[in-house]
């Protein structure tokens, strides 16, 4: 038996056999023509139809665009099947049935092909139906639209070519609108219609029906191949090789009187997500009047009014669908003199506020489980929801107005409005000293274009793709960015940039959509609700965490965390971590210390610290001065975390830093010199920063290497610690500090620092009368401590992979050269696959990692193991985390919720329990 190429939609249970399940149904039919067959077959009206299947498309095409053997008899008889099933026949003077052709690939994907209504009519079969019908009009209305799309979609010809004749009859009947044309003005064009097809083609417009349905049939299939598809497919990265359907259908009127009409409408509110239908319609219209938007359309609801039975089962229908598909749908329905027909359904598109809404509401309301909510929701959009985003109205509503000036790669989600500049040093200008808030607009950009992109509020590139420079940089420091938006060209020279021919002046205003790769004219409202305020979101990530927290999730040896992970935060100051506790942190992972010496009151004592050299009793003097506010700075951050951990960082940068600038203290001093001035406080500072010098103090004296060398800065550290927590516990509450050696390379490092600071621990807890709970660990940034982990392990309570180090060093890139000099063209060129520093190299990276828990486990197996780089906060690597067997992340305050829902996707990916 030759293959089946073709299926009625009431044999979409055969398909799905065939194919295996839904999915594979879904290919071979594609999405359209599967959920009509789906329809059908819950018992859904839908008008009959067939379709041929997306092998026989890839058959045609793969045999030089010849149907695959069997392929048009089987369409032959399912037109037989469809004809029984109206009681009509396909080319029938006296009864005739008409048809649609429309595409259908899995994917729902622009550039296919267009619909084709009315197929099915020629000049005898008009004659027949306005017989039949007695309304000529309606007729030649019909068969006009044929002809011209039939014209154009077909056999390509330019719309032009029919627009214009009906232009120019128009005219010369002195008509403003399509609705005056009478039946004869119809019958006229589509006679003027068949006569360009003539022209242009060499051929008449084929008047048999079945010759008409043959040609439609192939220009689906070619219209796969089309250069708008292929872009399409390569831009959004679905595989070429799917095909598409052809689904042909009996045509159904909504412009039949009064009691007919039409419209599209979602299930559920897409904008808020709300459960109330949203959509339009009109009566005495055709599918394309109510998106064409050349009358004004009706809400849904007034349906109640105009064609009650209609509406009553329409509602019927939406319910059945959802609860089908447990989805919210987006569906298109023609009503027939009274008689409701279903078009289409399929997964309606929603903003990322509804994707939350409906997914709570739907495990509310029981149709779905909380995992399924969780799997719904993508990390992105909360992200999103985080971000300031466009209101919805007043977008749609710039949309409606033509005001959308661009579009391109949405690169950095956020909404951004300001005026345009096109060069970075005007940028920050005008965004630092005007106050402006500034779009930066450049055809790429560049390392020496950074300080223009931080200074402003969004981003807009011609050129490059989602790994460009602009946009890296941009997700990095979270502005809002559309890049590659090719149909804009700029002049940096007339200082504008064009659209079409719309022209956009230096200075002025525009809006940037970098959720959705949209840039609008002028300024659109506004608003970022704060998390508190989005209680279905807050939910959402509640069942987060409880799947994360289920025991069990996990399947590891003994000691080993077998929950998922906890969600931690970065924070320094007590402001930071109650934001992050707010924001749903279980612990502080990082508490860096370095910046609280930053501060100018304290600046200069850590500067006498660091210049008393050998002067052990000067260094210490200022150290004694530098206690009390590290104590003060702690004190705020175990309060505020009472309950959880809090992972304090000793000193970690090498000493320079918290000098002055070498080189202007340099420049002062000659400048002096030259004058034969004197500056001998200077010149000794001078010399004195000199000797710090390191040729690469990244790789110099850091860390723990500058602990050993100068034990006097941690012990006040530690003590100041100590002090704070026990402070906090006599005050009621419950500290957990947890200190954090950096940059350890060798257990050694450990043996000679770490005895002396629990000493101080001790002392400290004994002085003050109190005991509570603590841990001494280290951070894993230098490849060597992980490959020796079970040493380190022996004196480490914990771990903490300080991934940028990590990745440093195990590449051996120094970061900021790397982004400058080439990194960004290893990702576009492929040579990696990710940036390294925004998502963990599993291969290298990640295998150092697992090595280091399995190693560090093996000696001491309750080891607590996270991560505090910047990955902790990126889905893709959070997912390594959970397969590795850490106990937490722990990433910056803000990322926090959309860590603790990528923690629960992990958990479901991997789920041990099933
Ligand atoms: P698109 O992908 O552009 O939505 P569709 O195939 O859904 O293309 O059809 C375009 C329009 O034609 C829609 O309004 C649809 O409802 C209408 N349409 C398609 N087939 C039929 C039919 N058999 N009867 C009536 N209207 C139809
Ligand atoms: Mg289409
Ligand atoms: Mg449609």
């Amino acid at each position: 038996m030759s293959n089946k190429w073709v299926y009625l939609f009431e044999e979409v249970s055969d398909a799905e056999k065939y194919a295996g399940n839904w999915e594979g149904a879904r290919a071979l039919l594609g999405g359209k023509g599967a959920n009509l067959g789906e329809m059908t077959r819950i018992g859904v009206p839908v008008p009959p139809g067939l379709t041929v299947t997306t092998e026989a498309c890839n058959a045609y095409l793969e045999n030089n665009n010849q149907f695959p053997e069997g392929m048009w008899e089987q369409e032959l008889e399912a037109m037989k099947a469809v004809e029984k099933s109206t009681g009509k026949k396909f080319g029938d003077k006296g009864n005739p049935l008409l048809v649609s052709c429309r595409s259908g690939a899995k994917f729902s994907m622009p550039g296919m092909m267009d619909t084709v209504l009315n197929i099915g009519l020629n000049d005898e079969v008009a004659e027949g139906m306005v017989e039949l019908t007695e309304d000529a009009r309606f007729v030649y209305d019909a068969y006009r639209r044929l002809v011209h799309m039939f014209g154009s979609v077909v056999l390509g010809i330019d719309d032009e070519a029919f627009e214009h004749p009906l232009d120019e009859y128009k005219e010369k009947k002195g008509y403003k609108l399509d609705t005056e044309m009478i039946a004869e003005d119809w019958k006229a064009l589509t006679e003027m219609y068949k006569a360009v097809i003539k022209e242009q083609m060499g051929f008449d417009f084929p008047q048999d029906p079945y010759e008409q349905l043959k040609l439609a049939t192939e220009a689906v299939f070619k219209s796969w191949n089309g250069k708008r598809a292929i872009d399409y497919r390569n831009a959004a990265g679905i595989a070429h090789d799917l095909g598409t359907g052809v689904n042909i259908q009996t045509m159904v009127f909504g412009n039949m009187g009064d009691t007919s009409g039409t419209g599209v409408a979602f299930t559920r509110d897409p904008a808020t997500g709300e459960n109330v239908n949203y959509g339009d319609y009109l009566m005495n219209a055709q599918g394309e009047d109510v998106v064409a938007g050349i009358r004004n359309t009706k809400k849904i609801a007034e349906m109640s009014a105009d064609s009650p039975a209609a509406y009553k089962e329409f509602l019927a229908i939406c319910d059945k669908l959802e609860n089908h598909y447990k989805e919210m749908q987006d569906v298109e329905f023609t009503i027939e003199r009274g008689k409701l027909w279903m078009l289409q359904t399929r997964d309606g598109k929603r903003t990322a506020k509804a994707i939350v809404k409906i997914a709570v509401d739907m495990t509310n309301e029981g149709l779905i489980t909380k995992e399924q909510a969780i799997k719904r929701v993508k990390p992105s959009d909360v992200d999103t929801l985080l971000h300031p985003q466009f209101d919805f109205e007043a977008k749609k509503a710039a949309q409606e107005e033509g005001k959308q000036f661009a579009s391109g790669v949405n690169a950095s989600p956020g909404a951004a409005v300001g005026r345009v500049y096109f060069d970075a040093d005007t940028a920050e200008k005008m965004a630092k000293e005007e106050g402006q808030d500034v779009i930066m607009v450049r055809p790429f950009t560049k390392p020496d274009d950074v300080h223009g992109m931080l200074a402003a509020k969004g981003i807009l590139t011609s050129e490059g793709g989602a790994t460009s420079h602009a946009a890296v940089v941009a997700r990095q420091f979270g502005v809002p960015c559309v890049v590659g938006a090719s149909m804009v060209r700029i002049n940096l020279e007339a200082r504008r940039m064009m659209a079409g021919d719309v022209v956009v002046n230096e200075g002025d205003w525009i809006s940037v959509d970098g959720t959705t790769g949209e840039v609008f004219l002028g300024e659109i409202p506004t608003s970022s609700p704060s998390l508190e305020e989005q209680t279905e979101l807050m939910t959402l990530l509640s069942w987060a965490d409880e799947i994360s927290s289920t025991e069990g999730i996990r399947e590891f040896p003994k000691e080993w965390p077998t929950r998922g992970l906890q969600v931690w935060a970065n924070a320094d100051y007590p402001a930071d971590a109650r934001r992050a506790r707010s924001y749903g942190a279980q612990g502080i992972g990082l508490c860096r210390t370095e910046h609280m010496f930053f501060e100018p009151e304290r600046l200069p004592i850590v500067q006498d610290m660091i210049l008393a050299g050998d002067d052990v009793a000067a260094r210490q003097a200022a150290l004694d001065k530098l206690l009390p506010y590290q104590r003060a700075d702690f004190d705020g951050l175990f309060e505020a975390m009472t309950g959880l951990p809090v992972i304090i960082r000793l000193i970690d940068p090498p000493l320079h830093e918290f000098m002055p600038d070498e080189r202007e203290l340099l420049e002062e001093v000659i400048g002096a010199r030259v004058k034969g001035e004197e500056l001998p406080e200077k010149e000794a500072l001078l010399s004195d920063i000199e000797a710090l010098h390191e040729s690469n103090p990244m790789m110099g004296l850091r860390g723990v290497r500058l602990s050993v060398m100068m034990p006097e800065i941690v012990s006040m550290q530690v003590r100041a610690i100590f002090e704070a927590a026990a402070d906090v516990k006599l005050r009621g509450f419950e500290p957990k500090p947890e200190v954090m050696i950096p940059l350890t390379g060798h257990v050694n490092e450990l043996h000679f620092i770490q005895p002396k600071l629990e000493e101080i621990a001790a002392a400290v807890m004994k002085e003050k009368g109190v005991e509570f709970e603590y841990k001494f660990g280290t951070m894993i940034e230098i490849p060597r401590a992980g490959l020796t982990a079970d040493q380190v392990a022996e004196t480490a309570e914990f771990f903490s992979f300080g991934t940028n180090d990590l990745t440093q060093f195990t590449f051996g890139y120094s970061r900021d050269d790397a982004e400058r000099n080439f990194l960004v063209k290893y990702v576009e060129d492929g040579i990696l696959p990710l940036n390294p520093f925004q998502t963990i190299d599993r291969d290298g990276v990640g295998q150092l990692m697992k090595l280091t828990v399995e190693k560090g486990r093996s000696t001491r197996p309750e080891l607590e193991c996270g991560i505090c780089g910047e990955h902790g906060g990126d889905p893709n690597s959070i997912e390594w985390c959970h397969m590795i067997g850490l106990n937490y992340v722990s990433c910056s305050p803000f990322r926090v919720p959309v860590a603790r829902l990528a923690a629960a996707h992990a958990a479901l990916t991997h789920n041990a329990k099933k």
